[in-house]
């Protein structure tokens, strides 16, 4: 295998020249107005050695990505309690949709919906108030990439709040179900400020760290999670981590990998990596066109996929 650092500068390089780049999410404003050319990678491999290229240190909306976070600290705060009010399924259907909560009595098929992201922000909700909880989720993330810089967009967030017509649906829903146990808007202050957490993708990189050596920080020794808290992580990221295109995605890249409307990707080689490409135009799935791509290319040179053997 050619050098890592040499494999990540020619994809950024290749990815440059893409003329399909997607269509940039553009719900909320801040979104809308980021640039299509923008093209991020960075790879953090087993020694901690960080290989990156193109727009790697400029930050962006992480999105649904943070959903990977939110799921890490809500596991640590329940325990196996999380699974009797969130499935482990892929839906087969659209990220927002509210359609399989009815006939499923307000559980979500997976925490990494909407609306399963909205019943892990109600589980660390507690009894705290939401700035408490964003400040905890803020502190893990920045704990785990051992970077301070890593911070919360106010205006994606506010941005998020105004417009979040569906999601204050499916939170209204479950709580008719008796799903959610505190109120609403309290809830989702958490879940609209998770989603606009902000970072580089070698933040994102280093954050993702733990997910590539069994919950166990490679570089600083930490553990983060159990060994097998870990795998389910990313048996779950596999399985569900690109909304209603994660069967696509296994089939073309074959990493557990968790996507955001923001055009972020973190991936995972287990053992081996931990990586994070932008680029904010989207496919018809709602995941980054380049990232996925990028990805695809990168697991073809390094035969990184979990299904290789
Ligand atoms: N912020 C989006 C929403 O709640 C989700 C973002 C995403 O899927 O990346 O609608």
């Amino acid at each position: 295998m050619p050098n890592l650092s040499t494999i990540v500068a020619e994809i950024a390089a290749e990815m440059a020249d893409a003329p399909d780049r997607g269509a940039v999410a553009d719900y909320i404003a801040p979104l809308g107005a980021v640039d299509p050319r923008k093209f991020g990678i960075a790879v953090i491999d087993a020694d901690g050695a960080c290989h990156s290229a193109g727009d790697a240190e400029e930050a962006f909306s992480v999105q649904s990505v943070a959903k990977v976070f939110g799921l890490t600290l809500a596991l640590g705060a329940g325990g196996d309690s999380v699974w009797k009010r969130v499935g482990r399924e892929p839906s087969g259907t659209a990220f927002n949709s509210i359609v399989q909560l009815e006939t499923e009595r307000g559980i979500p098929r997976n925490p990494f919906l909407n609306a399963g992201a909205i019943v892990i922000s109600d589980i660390l909700l507690g009894n705290r108030q939401p700035a408490e909880v964003i400040a905890e989720l803020l502190r893990f993330v920045r704990a785990l990439a051992g970077e301070d810089g890593i911070f919360i967009d106010n205006q994606v967030a506010a941005a998020e709040q105004a417009t979040g017509y569906r999601n204050k649906a499916l939170a209204n829903y479950m709580r008719a179900f008796g799903n959610l146990h505190h109120d609403v808007d309290r809830v989702l202050g958490v879940y609209f400020h998770q989603c606009a957490l902000a970072m580089s993708c070698r933040q994102l990189a280093l954050a993702g760290r733990y997910l590539m050596r069994s919950g166990r920080n490679p570089t600083t020794g930490h553990s983060v999670v159990s060994p097998q808290r870990a795998r389910r992580i990313n048996a779950l990221m596999l399985t569900c981590g690109h909304y209603d295109g994660s069967g696509e995605f296994a089939f073309r890249v074959g990493l557990p990998a968790k996507s955001g409307v923001g055009g972020g990707i973190l991936a995972v080689a287990p053992g081996r990596a931990s990586i994070a490409v932008w680029s904010p135009g989207l496919n018809d799935r709602g995941n980054s066109q380049l990232g996925t791509l990028a990805l695809e290319r990168l697991v073809q040179r390094t035969g990184w996929s979990v299904f290789e053997g």
